[in-house]
């Protein structure tokens, strides 16, 4: 794993992924847990993530879960400009920034 970012501007992206971690295994993991059980369940997680996405304690239920995950892997993939670093170093070997434009301000950490 490792995270792309720009030192001139806000322009980042998920961690390069690989067989083990990306967004689709990642869900992978939690769908034994998020499919046990009632779809209407009320689902215990930190309020203050529910407060800043618009929920309730009350009307975060499994389903929710689910279609948040499901639209967390869409914007994960939407967003993702480079795969893995090797693909990163082939396609941008200048480090060239995809939101600015400046090159040689891309860092890896
Ligand atoms: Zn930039």
């Amino acid at each position: 794993m490792a995270y792309l970012h720009c030192h001139a501007c806000t322009w980042s992206q998920d961690d390069f992924w690989n067989e083990n971690y990306n967004p689709i295994k990642y869900f992978q993991n939690d769908l034994d847990n998020l499919l046990n059980g009632d779809l209407d369940q009320v689902v215990q997680i930190d309020s203050s993530w529910l407060e800043a996405n618009g929920y309730t304690k009350e009307d975060y239920t499994v389903r929710m879960s689910i279609l948040c995950h499901l639209d967390q892997i869409h914007k994960q993939i939407e967003s993702m400009k480079y795969r893995t670093v090797e693909e990163y170093k082939e396609k941008n070997p200048e480090g060239i920034c995809p939101g600015c434009g400046n090159n040689h301000c891309l860092d890896i950490d």
